[in-house]
């Protein structure tokens, strides 16, 4: 009797009979996520922007964490909790707090406050940190 060459079995897929190869390592094509992520073959992680909704390299995300009803950005990735994604870009803040991404997001009930997060955001970047030195006790 005949027999396949290697062991080979079908798959449905979107009501397409897909055949695949078993024992073989290579990813198939069809799994591999779109994108132009892949430095040099190795994939970067994704995160996807609670804003836009698009998946980017987790490097040019800022994360944001929820701490007691507020949104603060975590740009050192240390806090714990479960965090969220977001371009460093007010108009993805803008699109995220529109459609209520947060709650979501970080899975919580309740209404979030993003100001923290928004005057990180509006703050100029890294380099400036310091602008208020010495002087971190006025409310
Ligand atoms: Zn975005």
């Amino acid at each position: 009797m005949t027999r396949n060459s290697g062991t080979e079995i079908n798959i449905k897929i979107n009501k397409a009979w897909v055949p695949l190869r078993l024992g073989s390592t290579r990813p198939d094509p069809r799994t591999l996520r779109r994108g132009r992520l892949v430095h040099g073959g190795h994939a970067v992680p994704l995160r996807t922007c609670v804003g836009c909704r698009v998946r980017t390299a987790k490097s040019d995300l800022l994360r944001l964490v929820a701490v007691g009803g507020d949104i603060v950005p975590d740009p050192q990735g240390r806090l714990p909790g479960r965090g969220a994604s977001l371009h460093p870009d007010l108009g993805c803040l803008d699109l995220a707090e529109r459609r209520r991404a947060f709650p979501r997001a970080f899975r919580l009930p309740g209404p979030l406050d993003a100001k923290a997060l928004r005057e990180h955001l509006e703050a100029p970047p890294a380099g400036c940190v310091g602008r208020k030195a010495g002087n971190g006790s006025d409310v």
